[in-house]
């Protein structure tokens, strides 16, 4: 009888102390910076540290992560991946062709994802982005379908799978692209939805709540957030959205958040080098509304910091120079300037170039030679035939040997970030995305598993098996 106690309690014992080992990661945190690179957060990096003639490297909480690897992104037609593809691959595990969502690169098989294997095994779900909810990156996370573009077919889908919250931007066409189908917004009410998209509907949000989809009240129309780098004070970030998310769907049996920063890739698609790194800031105060959950649970909690790819083939330094210091003398958005100059093309068409000189020097700081940013002939000619072609519509340039001559002529806005990133020594490659793999930063239960370079591929395969799924 007592050997029989005592044999009952040793396998107890090892039971316990198996299932201590094999304790999971309940909370899982996936963060994809969209086209963020090891440059662009070096860049970030470099911006925050920028002092003139000192060189310094504090880090960005994501890269003082344990665990820092890189990852390859090609898709199934391309090196070069689009955000759709290279997502698809990291939430379902597959392959697939540029331009498809969560499908077989033929269309024809569906893919289950990681949002519907979590939420099958009761996990909660998660999805976020500064950008439209039904854009690639997110819509990758829950949607089936033949393009990224449907965007309304997209929207259209998201209510199917009881995601339990999505965060941020909202529907890129709620009624179709005509504005002529039943709208999306009331077909995610009509499954049980509630969308909140006041701050104080969002403010109000709680522990248990069901079924949300928190829309940011301060956003384009078109459904992204405004610029981080343009942002009002109070308006709510993606910061904002990840700790609302954790509160909503925190839980015992865990969940799975996606937050994706999508702007970092449409700065980088636009050479906007400030607006990117200010996006970068931004996503980085999301990671840290994740870091602080982690460090109350650091032994059930894994966070994953990386990109579906990079954007613009972007490198720091110009024959071996940066001076990052001078990013800081851009105040304004690219897009918020081209607003800015069409604004003053319709109440004043006459306006002369020295007005929009000065217009420049105070929203980038060229011009002004007490901060290091005069203007040399070339750029002066550069910046006189952007506003000839904005404001006289001539298009003929007049520099030389210079890439932005030898294609077209720009608007002034893109004209001045292309100047200011060049004295700051970013330099652009492309307008587009590149094939370079991309880093992983890992912190959290199981974080030794992305230790070694590794396809996109594997990405949810190893989440899942850490979550015991
Ligand atoms: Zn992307």
């Amino acid at each position: 009888m007592i050997k029989n106690i005592t044999i009952i309690l040793m396998v107890l014992f090892c039971a316990i102390g198996y299932s201590q080992t094999k304790q999971k990661a309940k909370y899982v945190f996936l963060f994809i910076g969209d086209g963020m690179g090891a440059n662009q957060v070096y860049a970030t990096e470099m911006f925050l540290n920028a002092k003139p003639n000192e060189i310094k490297s504090n880090k960005l909480l994501m890269n003082s992560f344990p665990v820092n690897s890189n990852m390859t992104n090609y898709s199934a037609s391309s090196y070069v991946t689009t955000s759709c593809a290279a997502a698809t691959a990291m939430s379902t595990g597959f392959k697939t062709s540029n331009g498809i969502i969560g499908k077989s690169p033929d269309q024809k098989i569906a893919y289950e994802n990681i949002s519907q294997k979590v939420k099958k095994e009761g996990f909660k779900v998660g999805i976020l982005s500064s950008v439209m909810i039904d854009h690639a990156t997110p819509a990758s996370f829950y949607a089936h379908q033949n393009s990224r573009n449907m965007y309304y077919e997209i929207s259209m889908e998201l209510p199917n799978y009881n995601i339990d919250y999505f965060g941020g931007g909202g529907f890129h066409y709620p009624t179709g692209k005509k504005g002529d189908q039943p709208d999306s917004y009331q077909n995610a009410i009509n499954k049980g939805y509630t969308i909140a998209n006041s701050q104080e509907e969002i403010r109000n949000l709680k522990n248990g709540d069901e079924k949300i989809i928190a829309i940011n009240p301060d956003m384009y129309p078109s459904g992204e957030f405004h610029w981080a780098i343009d942002q009002k004070e109070e308006a709510l970030s993606l910061a904002d959205f990840t700790k609302k998310g954790i509160e909503v769907i925190d839980n015992d049996k865990g969940f799975f958040m996606m937050i994706e920063g999508g702007k970092i890739d449409w700065a980088c698609h636009g050479n906007d080098g400030v607006s990117m790194v200010h996006e970068v800031l931004a996503f980085n105060d999301a990671i840290q509304e994740a870091y602080e959950f982690y460090k109350e649970r650091p032994d059930e909690t894994l966070i994953i910091v990386t990109a579906d790819h990079e954007t613009g083939a972007l490198s720091t330094g110009i024959n071996y120079a940066t001076y990052p210091e001078l990013l800081k003398y851009q105040i304004i958005s690219v897009q918020e300037f081209k607003r800015k100059m069409e604004e003053l093309k319709n109440t004043n068409p006459e306006i002369s170039f020295n007005i929009i000189l000065d217009v420049v020097q105070a929203d980038f700081g060229l011009g002004n030679s007490d901060i290091g940013l005069s203007l040399d002939d070339k750029e002066l000619t550069l910046l006189k035939s952007a506003y000839r072609k904005q404001f006289k519509g001539h298009n003929k340039v007049n520099a030389d040997a210079d890439y932005l001559s030898k294609t077209e002529v720009k608007s002034i806005a893109e004209t001045a970030a292309y100047i200011l990133n060049k004295k700051a020594g970013l330099s652009w490659g492309s307008g587009d995305h590149s094939g370079t793999p991309i880093p992983v930063r890992v912190i959290g239960k199981g974080q030794e598993e992305f230790s070694e370079y590794f396809d996109n591929t594997d990405l949810p395969k190893k989440i899942l098996k850490l979550m015991g799924i």
